[in-house]
């Protein structure tokens, strides 16, 4: 099969690295085209980025050799994309949320569908916010986002906040069960990467907590009402429930975010032994087909009373499965669990391939 030629927007950043990294020996796509700020563009992507690369894995040879783009530059991508060199862009730029917006519709305007980590177009209602094991339905609102725009080929698709992927899927899995859950408290203990680079002062963070991530809090309590949600109308409606109270944090940690989650269940409730036994056993669509990115088995279940923990548990099954553990009565709420996912793979450069995997096997790709 030949691969589907693909540019990061953002490439030189915490995230775009991370999407270069993943995409290296990828059997679906390969990197043709690195864009980044105007500081970077003009200049081989080895030496933009020379003693900026945070991975211990490195960039293909010839990622090092292209000549980073403004990401600014529609007209360069929609040249490439003519050209047969560009199918679609990841997007993973740190810039004020009205220029993103503007920029990525820019894109699919110009015919270059866009998949998005950026949180600027979570909130357009025509806009699927997924995450793969969760809500790949809601991709079905690409044709009428693309009718209603006049895009003939692009299209936006975004991914949610990398901290609510920590307990997102062990919660659909419960959901899908027809376990409804009424309310739920969540507190999150968020890496530095998270902030991207260079992110939160050395100084703030090390030896200490930062009990504030500005706009994270909101973010954790609105988005999965509309991954839960429905479409209708042409647009994706939110879910009622559940109402959420979230407590996020910055904490020392370089990567993976933990969450400790208490949740009340409507009048069905599962014991605790039908709760590991459905995440033990919840597969979705990406298992079913088997897509390069998708983790073979998307919730694990640790019994010990000490885990999960970042160090130990985020690089599991490709740094894709989120580890639950600790699961107990609560004595506010019905049961209260720990939850564990990485944030820049899993949580953003990871999510964001699996979701181009499951678009290009849903047809909507290339
Ligand atoms: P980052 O490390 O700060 O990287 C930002 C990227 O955006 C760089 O490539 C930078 O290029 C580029 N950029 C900045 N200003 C620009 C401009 N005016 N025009 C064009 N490009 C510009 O940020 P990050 O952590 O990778 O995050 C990227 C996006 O992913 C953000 O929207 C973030 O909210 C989201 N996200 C991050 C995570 C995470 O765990 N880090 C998780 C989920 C989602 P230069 O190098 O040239 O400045």
């Amino acid at each position: 099969m030949k691969k589907l030629p693909v540019g990061i927007l953002g490439a030189t950043g915490m995230v775009g690295q991370n999407y270069i990294a993943l995409l290296n020996n990828h059997p679906w796509f390969e990197v043709s085209y690195a864009a980044a700020s105007p500081r970077s563009a003009g200049q081989p992507y080895e030496q933009a980025i020379d003693g900026r690369w945070h991975l211990r894995e490195t960039y293909a040879p010839s990622v090092g050799k292209l000549t980073v783009r403004d990401a600014g530059d529609i007209a360069a991508a929609a040249a490439e994309a003519k050209a047969g060199n560009l199918a679609f862009v990841f997007s993973a730029l740190e810039m004020d949320k009205d220029k993103i917006i503007a920029l990525e519709d820019a894109y699919a305007a110009a015919g270059i569908p866009v998949i998005s980590n950026a949180s600027a177009n979570r909130w357009t209602e025509d806009v699927p916010m997924l995450i793969a094991e969760v809500n790949p339905r809601h991709a079905d609102i690409i044709p009428q986002q693309k009718k209603r725009r006049g895009w003939e080929h692009g299209f936006i698709a975004v991914k949610p906040n990398c901290s609510i992927q920590s307990y997102m899927t062990p919660i659909w899995a419960l959901i899908q069960k027809d376990y409804e859950i009424k309310r739920m408290i969540v507190n999150t203990m968020q890496a530095v990467s998270g902030a991207g680079y260079p992110g939160v002062p050395s100084l703030d963070v090390l030896d200490n907590i930062v009990p504030y991530i500005g706009g994270e809090e909101e973010k954790s309590e609105r988005e999965p009402l509309k991954i839960l949600g429905t479409i209708e109308g042409g647009i994706i409606k939110n879910a009622a429930a559940p109402l959420i109270s979230a407590h996020c944090n910055r904490v020392p940690v370089s990567n993976g975010h933990t969450a400790t989650v208490s949740l009340e269940f409507g009048a069905k409730k599962p014991s605790l032994e039908e709760i590991k036994q459905i995440w033990r056993s919840f597969r979705a669509l990406p298992q079913e087909l088997a897509l390069p990115m998708a983790p073979e088995v998307p919730i694990i279940v640790r019994e010990e009373p000490n885990r999960p923990q970042p160090a130990k548990d985020r690089d599991v099954h490709k740094a894709m499965a989120v580890t639950v553990g600790r699961l107990r009565p609560c004595n506010v709420f019905d049961v209260r669990f720990v939850g564990l996912s990485h944030n820049t793979v899993r949580g953003a450069a990871g999510g964001g391939i699996l979701n181009a995997e499951l678009l290009k096997a849903k047809g909507y790709l290339g």
